[in-house]
């Protein structure tokens, strides 16, 4: 068998019994890199060179007999929002195209005291702004179940990398459901913890009240794995959660007997694929037979989360993109006469359409005339959708739904913004309420298109989604089958 296709924990394995070296492993992965990126265009960096070097240092670890950890050799993409001491760090937009960071995000400095490997940087929707990869400046990635359909977005390089096998798992970051929807379009396992459970220290901020960082793995021990890896408090992250962390794979456990799997009334009516709603449907059967019982819950104002993230996300978002001014750092216009045309020029040929769309949104819901109107009360909606969610956790552990109301549409079929926002429909109301969600595979359409199943947890109840999901995978294949490239 070809490395590349290994799980984190098969790879794990093999290394320590010393069947394989992590040298091995890379090589594998990056000739991988080197059979597909032509058709898939996963990565804006590829770090083969030092990836190589890291190798080596596990491959003496190892050789010494000193104890590796379960992620250590382990190749991995990390999305271009993530900062890389060293290497770029772009965004996937001009305004940082040449932006090299001088410290690591949190994450990264925890994924490297473990050893895994860098292999490259993802490629992504500019700043995060989108659900299809097709809003990246560089270039479009393709998702390797049919490169004529996107990946996903936003974190669509780092889904399309792991599916691909040119990466054995990645990290994505989540504001609206950019990890779990483009794990669901490519058939793997996304995981969006609980807002403040994973450090943000070093991920360029969309919408800072939003934004997470998580894994995308081939499986669900894959992605305990890595979960265990970047959680836990962080003092450079004031949004940090000092809540103790938990040993993720403890609930790596095939059972659900007497879970309450909560399905939102309504979830599964308008705007749902049919066969999307098919495989959702013998998801909740399945779980059925392994002994859960499936609750009607109820979560009145889920209906307009999508409208509150869009102004919330909006309106942080143009502050976030506030400090590219072409002064301190990142793209500089060149012909400017006084420094108003300095902002403007720089802003206006760094950005793309997209994140100016979201600038001009964003400014206009916290304008002082229309703040009543729009953003404070999204911001107060917002708390009637966190307290939906408290209401449906006194009744239930878990809270079912698909990932995204269709499979992987077409590049360039989303040309209005607003049907592009309506894929997000399933995804906002976990970021809106902070609460971990994950997507799992649970089915194909008749096009061979992978389908996802979204589960929600309450705050800091990892264990549980994962018990679930986990659950799941070993009663099923889905996540087995591997796209034919
Ligand atoms: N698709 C959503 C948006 O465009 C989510 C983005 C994200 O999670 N980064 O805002």
């Amino acid at each position: 068998m070809e490395l590349y296709k290994l799980t984190i924990h098969e790879a794990n394995e093999l290394l320590r019994k010393k069947e394989i070296s992590a040298k091995q492993l890379t090589e594998s992965v990056l000739k991988r890199i080197e059979q597909v990126e032509d058709k898939i265009d996963a990565f804006n960096t590829i770090t083969a060179e030092k990836a190589l070097e890291e190798a080596e240092v596990v491959d003496k670890l190892i050789a010494q007999n000193e104890g590796i950890s379960s992620l250590a050799g382990i190749p991995m993409a990390v999305k271009d929002n993530i900062c890389t001491l060293d290497v770029k760090t772009t965004c996937s937009s001009n305004m940082l195209k040449d932006f090299i960071p001088p410290y690591d995000a949190t994450v990264i400095e925890r994924l490297k005291r473990e050893n895994a490997i860098l292999i490259g940087k993802a490629n992504m929707d500019e700043f995060a702004m989108g659900s299809s990869t097709e809003n990246s400046a560089f270039k479009k990635t393709k998702n390797p179940w049919d490169i004529e359909r996107v990946p996903g977005g936003s974190s669509g390089g780092s889904a399309a990398s792991v599916a691909a096998d040119q990466a054995i798992f990645s990290l994505g970051s989540d504001t609206g459901g950019s990890i779990r929807q483009p794990a669901s379009f490519c058939g793997l396992v996304g995981l969006k913890p609980t807002y403040g459970r994973v450090s943000r220290y070093g991920l360029i901020a969309l919408a800072s009240s939003l934004d997470v960082i998580g894994p995308i793995t081939k499986d669900v021990t894959d992605c305990a794995l890595v979960l265990n890896a970047v959680a836990g408090l962080d003092t450079k992250d004031v949004t940090s959660s000092s809540n103790p962390v938990d040993d993720y794979t403890t609930a790596l456990k095939d059972n659900v007997k007497g879970f309450k799997i909560g399905v939102p009334e309504g979830f599964l009516d308008n705007n749902l694929d049919d066969e999307v709603k098919n495989s959702i449907d013998k998801a909740i059967k399945l779980y059925e037979k392994l002994g859960a019982e499936i609750v009607d819950i109820k979560l009145p104002h889920a209906e307009y989360a999508l409208a509150v993230y869009y102004i919330i996300a909006c309106a942080e978002a143009s502050s976030s993109m506030a400090r590219y001014d072409g002064i301190r750092y990142g793209y500089r216009a060149e012909d400017y006469k006084t420094l108003e045309e300095l902002y403007k020029k720089t802003r206006s040929e760094g950005f793309g359409s997209e994140v100016k769309r979201r600038i001009m949104l964003g400014n206009f819901v916290i304008s002082a005339d229309y703040y009543d109107d729009y953003y404070l009360k999204a911001l107060k909606v917002r708390t009637l959708i966190k307290e939906d969610f408290v209401k449906a956790f006194e009744k239930v552990d878990v809270i079912l739904s698909p990932t995204s109301p269709t499979s992987a549409f077409k590049m360039g079929e989303k040309r209005d913004p607003m049907a592009m926002y309506l894929s997000d429909i399933y995804t906002v109301p976990a970021n809106l309420s902070g609460l971990p969600a994950i997507s799992l595979p649970c089915g194909f359409d008749s096009k061979g298109l992978p389908i996802g199943l979204q589960l929600i947890g309450d705050l800091f109840d990892e264990k549980k989604i994962l018990q679930a999901a986990y659950t799941f995978e070993q009663n099923t294949d889905y996540h087995i089958k591997k796209p034919i490239l």
